[in-house]
């Protein structure tokens, strides 16, 4: 530091205390009052320090030591200082400094031999912020003191640079103020993670204080004297922790430093759930002991646990089974056998196998599995167990399902399917019932060799209960749970007593009315012919166009998987999604779903299922749907988009309909569509069924809940399954199987099923149509409709309904289908009606409406019928005869 001296300050040398000269300032003038004399010291740059100390050493004459000098002597001196950026300036006015104390002699000295005189040296330290300016001077101001300056340091403080908790922390500069705190960050030493911010607070005076958070070694490392040193060869580290390395578990080594976790020996694993301070293991040797007890279709399985564990204990047992009668690639899945309490991940050793099929050979693969099983890639055969068992005869499962038909008032008959596992041929069923009220007190057994028996001999309006089972070589199943029936009251009431029943009104006896039915069978007579012109038997249209497609009738296939793979596409069941079940079907569950077939976008598709436990006849009546359907191709019958019968269950994949059936949707949306929107749906039907005549194809089920409407409003038809079943089965079920409400007479009398009688249903769907799902006939009963028909009667045109329909719908419904409308005539006229929407502004309005009130209010009486054909002057057949349309 360079000095500036005013005033009498003056630069002496004197001899410290080991007699080497020191350069000291000194002033003295004590006689003299009013005394101001400066000495400062150059520019001080500042460094980034915010407050420096001044440590002034010095020595001060005593007053009292200087005789004569009261008054005019002092005994202190003033220190100053001044900030500035400039480091050259070169007169400094008084003023501009700023005094920091005013500094006096303190009671520690040191004696100081100078010269003659005995001196006291002092040490004062003063600290002045310094924040505003790069740097700054110094200055002392004598006011008449005896002063020597021996020497002046000017320093400021820093924490030192420190590791703490494996957290370094740079050297800092204190704060500004005597009780500031620098907030310092320290970053993690080498090799070590962050556990918790490190941080730490300067403190004024150089020290460091509150130490928070740290770093922690990273894996494979540990902490010595604040580094991370990596682990030696056998040891690790898995995860950062304040823990030292450990040593390798069990069956396992690290051959480098820093290892975070060791390899297992070879020959042993470690499953992805051990820990890595869990000693390397070994799958299970193969279960032992084995041992099989055949119960019927049962199988108990024991066996005793492996002989080497591999040093665990999470061994677990699965089961695979196959059956040697078999070729089938699908069949060791054994959809329909029960394993109890379950066929894979088992804890125990005994598993019990039921529902196995009689006089089979089984073979069972018992698996050991554990942790490491997969992680060792251990080939199943050396860890399992096998055995082969075959079972024995045992009796049919129960008959699952019996449904009643031709209900009278002293019979009824019984129908059944055939039990999920006959095990063995059915030599015959027993029939087992009697009145629910009686309970089983007296019951009456009857015995068949067919899936049907008629009851007779009941009491009417009584509800009985019925058992079946089957009988094979094996003895009797089980019966089947109850089912209940009711007979009927009696089937003809005398008129009053309050049935009401249109056919009810045209069956009475009578002359009027004979006369009434004589008049409607010459009205129809006068329309007859219309459609005489074309020949209505498919035989016929077949030779009138013999280069059209005809469908080829899948049962006259011998193998019914040659037929679905002629005319189905299998579909690999990993490409199908199923998603929600949106209906039940004849053979099961029908679900929606995606399908994305190879190459080719994702489609929304519909995924009929056959349930497990089905027959053979089953799966080929359930299969011979989709071979039907696959050999359409028409944009108003539903599209095949495959089947799946390479796997269980089987599937076969269609198009989605969004809008479900026909019947349900437009009763969901009742009143709802224009009368052009209705007939567009109807025209899709017949262009449908147009089409699948032309391919010689009869539907024989043609209803509104077998047609299906997607989002667009377009009509399809769908459900080819019916045909078959009738013919397959003329005996059972026969009538139960018959829509008879949708079914042309002929059809339902001599089983005529044409092109024809698909016609007649098409009217009834026409009807069904128009009055939004309405059920045909209503609530009148099966026979009470066939009866209607055979006598003339047919439904009424429905509210609202246009004339021109309704004769459509008449003309379907003509006793001669020889007179009905192809469904490429039904076509065209549709055609025509959209085209001129006029025609079908014409309802029927109130006779229609009139119509249908005497259908649902009670029958007058014959004398009623009598009086209102007398006052109009009709007292004469030929008079009746003579009646108009109008
Ligand atoms: P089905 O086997 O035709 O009797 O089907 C039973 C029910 O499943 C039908 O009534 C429909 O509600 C529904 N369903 C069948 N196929 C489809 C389909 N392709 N799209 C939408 N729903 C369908």
């Amino acid at each position: 530091v360079c000095w500036v001296l005013w005033h009498l300050w003056e630069e002496v040398s004197i001899m410290d205390e080991k007699n080497i000269p020191i350069r000291t300032y000194q002033v003295c003038n004590v006689l003299e009052p009013n005394q101001n004399n400066w000495l400062r010291t150059d520019w001080i740059p500042r460094s980034g320090a915010q407050r420096v100390y001044v440590e002034v050493k010095f020595t001060l004459r005593d007053c009292n030591s200087l005789p004569g000098v009261t008054g005019t002597c002092k005994e202190t001196f003033n220190l100053y200082y001044h900030e500035s950026n400039e480091d050259r300036e070169s007169y400094i006015k008084e003023s501009s400094f700023i005094k920091v104390d005013t500094v006096a002699a303190d009671e520690s000295f040191t004696q100081v031999d100078v010269g003659d005189r005995i001196m006291k040296l002092n040490t004062e330290v003063r600290d002045v912020k310094v924040t505003t300016r790069k740097g700054f001077y110094l200055a002392f101001q004598d006011v008449g003191a005896c002063i020597a300056l021996v020497s002046v340091r000017v320093f400021y403080k820093t924490c030192p640079l420190t590791v703490r908790n494996l957290a370094t922390f740079p050297d800092t500069v204190t704060g500004a103020d005597t009780s500031s705190l620098v907030e310092v960050r320290g970053s993690c030493v080498n090799q070590s993670e962050e556990r918790e911010e490190p941080k730490m607070y300067c403190g004024a005076d150089g020290e460091w204080l509150v130490p928070i958070g740290g770093c922690l070694c990273s894996p494979g490392y540990q902490e010595k004297s604040g580094t991370c040193k990596a682990c030696s060869a056998g040891f690790y580290k898995a995860r950062s922790s304040d823990a030292g390395c450990s040593k390798c578990p069990p069956h396992s080594h690290s051959l480098r430093d820093g290892a975070t976790v060791c390899d297992c020996h070879s020959g042993f694993f470690r499953a992805d759930s051990d820990p890595p301070s869990m000693a390397c293991t070994q799958p299970p040797s193969a279960p032992q002991q084995l041992i099989s007890v055949v119960n019927e279709t049962s199988v108990v399985l024991e066996w005793s646990p492996p002989r080497r564990l591999g040093g665990r204990s999470d061994t677990s047992y699965s089961l695979e089974l196959s059956s040697s009668s078999s070729s089938q690639l699908c069949l060791p899945c054994g959809s329909d056998v029960l394993f109890s309490p379950g066929q894979a991940g088992l804890k125990t050793t005994r598993v019990v196998v039921s529902e196995l099929r009689a006089h089979t050979h089984y073979t069972f693969i018992v698996h050991a599995r554990n942790g490491v099983s997969q992680a060792s890639g251990a080939a199943g055969s050396a860890q399992s167990v096998s055995v082969t068992v075959t079972t024995n005869q045992a009796a049919p499962s129960p008959v699952s399902y019996i449904q009643a038909t031709d209900v009278t008032r002293h019979s009824l008959s019984l129908a059944w399917q055939q039990p999920d596992r006959p095990n063995g041929v059915i030599l015959e069923y027993e029939v087992k019932f009697y009145e629910k009220d009686q309970r089983e007190r007296s019951y009456r057994i009857m015995r068949t060799f067919s899936r049907s028996v008629d009851v007779t001999g009941l009491n009417p309006l009584t509800v009985y209960v019925f058992h079946v089972r089957a009988r094979t070589a094996a003895g009797y199943g089980e019966f089947s749970t109850p089912f209940e029936f009711s007979t009927n009251s009696d089937p003809f009431p005398l008129i009053g007593e309050g049935v009401n029943s249109a056919f009810l009104l045209l069956s009475v006896s009578g002359v009027g009315i004979l006369l009434l039915i004589s008049a409607a069978v010459f009205i129809i007579s006068r329309r007859r012919s219309k459609y005489s012109k074309t020949k209505q038997d498919s035989e016929e249209e077949k030779h009138l166009n013999p280069g059209v497609k005809i469908y080829v009738d899948p049962f006259t296939y011998e193998d019914p998987d040659q037929a679905i793979h002629e005319f189905a596409k299998e579909i690999d069941v990993s490409s199908i999604h199923i998603e929600r079940v949106i209906g039940m079907g004849e053979f099961g569950e029908v679900c929606s779903g995606r399908l994305r077939a190879q190459g080719k976008r994702e489609i929304y598709v519909a995924i009929k299922s056959l349930k497990a436990g089905y027959s053979d006849k089953q799966r080929r009546d359930f299969l011979s749907e989709a071979s039907i359907m696959g050999q359409f191709d028409h944009p108003n019958i539903i599209r095949l988009e495959g089947v799946v019968t390479r796997c269980k269950p089987l599937m076969i994949i269609t198009e989605y309909m969004e809008n479900g059936s026909l019947d349900a949707f437009l009763r969901k949306h009742d009143g709802q569509f224009t009368v052009i929107q209705l007939v567009g749906m109807l025209r899709g039907v017949a262009s449908g069924m147009k089409y699948l005549s032309d391919m010689s194809y009869v539907h024989r089920d043609l209803a509104a809940r077998n047609i299906l409407v997607n989002s667009n409003l377009v009509c399809k038809v769908s459900d080819f399954g019916l045909s078959r079943v009738l013919e397959d089965d003329p005996e059972a079920a026969y009538t139960t199987r018959i829509p008879i409400r949708w079914t042309a007479p002929e059809a339902i009398s001599y089983r005529k099923f044409t092109t024809a009688s698909d016609v007649w249903s098409y009217g009834i769907v026409m009807w069904e149509v128009v009055s939004y799902g309405e059920r045909p006939y209503w609530d009148m009963n099966n026979q009470d409709v066939i009866k209607a028909i055979e006598e003339g009667y047919r439904l009424p045109a429905p509210m609202d309904c246009p004339v021109v329909l309704h004769q459509l719908m008449l003309d379907c419904w003509e006793r001669d289908r020889a007179e009905r409308p192809t469904f490429s005539q039904i076509l065209n006229m549709l055609d025509k009606l959209i085209r001129n929407p006029g025609t079908l502004r014409r309802t029927g309005g109130e006779r229609y409406m009139q119509m249908q009130e005497q259908l649902l209010t009670p029958t007058p009486t014959f004398s009623q019928y009598r009086d209102t054909l007398a006052a109009a002057g009709y007292t004469s057949l030929d008079s009746l005869l003579a009646l108009t349309h109008q």
